[in-house]
């Protein structure tokens, strides 16, 4: 059994007392403990500060993205061992290793790219405005990256690609990371931790990762750090209302959980390609890291007289699905990540059941070891019922909900979820579509639409792209990442210069807009 060491300070550090056990989760034989015991917190914070940080910033935009590109580089190379990895530890198939895996080389990648416009030590935001009576008196806004220390505390569900994305944006901005996974699959961010230390690409202080719990951390943050958070929203709301957090004004970004919506249009026929991507795409959702993804579809909102042929269709579908080891060939879905999860996820059922039939899987154990579960297709019977818009299975769960087909019966019921990560809608009536979109986006990050136009390129909704923003308002956190150089702001201190125009348009006025 290995033991997983922190990097901190510049060395591994096996953490001392009590430790957490990480299993497989197909046959919940033991893989590693971890533990931060005996970490001097207050001390890893001041060397990200005091090192990772100056040494960060003195590489300026461009050296930092050509730092991030060689990291996707380092990490590529050791791609078929992660993915093995990610099979043992997370319980994922192949294909979605692969998902978690080259998503993560892929989005570090792509802030390399969305760095090649940058140069310098900042960045102008927007235009020059005149101030004054005349332009002489002249103002500019401009980025900066903040002297403290980025906290990225990450789900289990995605450990690399979570900690890359995060990295991705905080070491652009210009800021050190103390990278935390969580604990369940900590072994896949722990060894590809190994391989970036090894890179030799990072300088010292700017990376630093703890396997187990973040102790008394958050007692040494102060108000140029940041905590990016990922996780369930209660984790989320413990971190933000941290006394000493609140009291230092912390900036905390938090991507919490979502009970995303597909809604399919009343103009849809059961023969038309949009349909067809409607249910390969749900199916995907409700299959794809067994559901464990914080923007698959929950909630399937179909008219009324289509619901007879979309339950079918899905059932069909999923009573297909190869539930298994998902280090065999032909598995489709592999297990929860851990335990915790399972139980979760079947109580969770039971009491999507206390107000849906179940259509096909259920809350019953599928295989008599590890953490299985089977694709559940439920079909509510009261549209308006708190249920199914009100928690989240973190799981291959998914209920489907008739409405009449009118566009405000639809955005209401999606608008139920209470602020969401992404909103798929599914319909080839323009005016329709745009009636749900205006409804829906206040309440939605992202919204996607599939229509007949899109359906041979459409990259599916629970697909996270570097260059749109992830995140969304109530439940979902509040908050967002990514959406190009956006991703940068929670890392950069916006700033207006005011002053004689001569002094400010020249030294500040854009070279480096933040153009996306
Ligand atoms: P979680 O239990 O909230 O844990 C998330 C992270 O917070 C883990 O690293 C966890 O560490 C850590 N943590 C827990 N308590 C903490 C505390 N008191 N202080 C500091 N850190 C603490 O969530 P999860 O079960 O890992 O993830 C599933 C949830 O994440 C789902 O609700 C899902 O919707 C959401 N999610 C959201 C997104 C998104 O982008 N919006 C993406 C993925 C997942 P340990 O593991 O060591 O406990």
């Amino acid at each position: 059994m290995k033991t997983l060491e922190s990097y901190v300070l510049g060395r591994w550090q096996v953490g001392q007392g009590p430790t957490r056990t990480l299993v497989d989760p197909t046959t919940e034989e033991p893989l590693a403990v971890c533990g931060t015991g005996g970490i001097d917190f207050r001390a890893v914070v001041e060397h990200a500060r005091g090192a990772g940080g100056p040494a960060l910033r003195a590489l300026g935009f461009e050296k930092r993205g050509a730092l991030l590109k060689s990291l996707s580089a380092a990490i590529h190379e050791h791609r078929d061992e992660l993915l093995e990895l990610s099979i043992r530890c997370a319980g994922t198939t192949r294909s979605d290793a692969k998902f978690d895996v080259d998503g993560a080389t892929g989005t570090l990648a792509a802030y390399a790219h969305f760095a090649k416009e940058l140069k310098g030590a900042f960045l102008s935001d927007g235009t020059g405005i005149q101030l004054g009576r005349t332009a002489r008196f002249w103002g500019q806004h401009i980025l900066v990256p903040k002297l403290g220390v980025a906290l990225h505390v990450n789900a289990f569900n995605f450990p690399a690609w979570n900690m890359a994305e995060k990295m991705a944006c905080a070491v652009l901005a210009g800021m050190p990371v103390i990278e935390k996974p969580g604990t369940p699959t900590a072994m896949l961010a722990w060894r590809i931790a190994q391989i970036l230390v090894q890179s030799g690409c990072l300088p010292e202080g700017a990376f630093q990762l703890l396997c187990g719990s973040t102790g008394d951390l958050l007692d040494h943050l102060g108000p140029q750090d940041v905590i990016a958070f990922t996780g369930s929203s209660a984790t989320g709301a413990l971190l933000r209302g941290h006394p000493n957090v609140v009291r230092h004004n912390v900036h905390v970004n938090v991507e919490a959980d979502s009970i995303n919506a597909a809604i399919l249009g009343p103009d849809i026929s059961t023969d038309s390609e949009t349909y067809g991507i409607f249910l390969a795409n749900v199916e995907l959702d409700l299959v794809q890291k067994t559901g464990q993804k914080c923007t698959a579809v929950r909630r399937i909102l179909v008219p009324e007289a289509l619901r007879e042929d979309v339950t079918r269709d899905l059932v069909e579908r999923l009573q297909r699905v190869r539930v298994g080891d998902p280090g065999e060939e032909g598995t489709r879905m592999g297990p929860l990540a851990s335990a915790d999860a399972l139980q979760e996820v079947r109580a969770g059922i039971e009491r999507l059941a206390t107000s849906a039939r179940v259509l096909c899987g259920g809350s019953a154990p599928v295989r008599p070891k590890g953490f299985f579960v089977a694709p559940t297709l439920l079909l509510a019977r009261d549209a308006d019922a708190d249920v199914p818009h009100a928690f989240e299975v973190f799981g291959p769960v998914g209920t489907v909900i008739p409405y009449s087909g009118a566009a405000g019966a639809a955005a209401r019921l999606a608008n139920r979820g209470g602020g969401g990560l992404v909103a798929s809608v599914y319909s080839n009536d323009r005016e329709w579509t745009e009636a749900v979109v205006l409804a829906i986006s206040p309440w939605h990050g992202r919204v996607w639409i599939g229509s007949d136009k899109v359906a041979d390129q459409a990259i599916p909704p629970g697909t996270v792209l570097p260059a749109s923003i992830h995140g969304g308002p109530g439940r979902a956190g509040g908050s967002a990442e990514l959406g190009g150089l956006r991703g940068l702001e929670p890392y950069l201190q916006r700033t207006a210069i005011q002053g004689f125009q001569g002094l400010v348009a020249s030294a500040f006025g854009a070279p480096t807009p933040v153009s996306s």
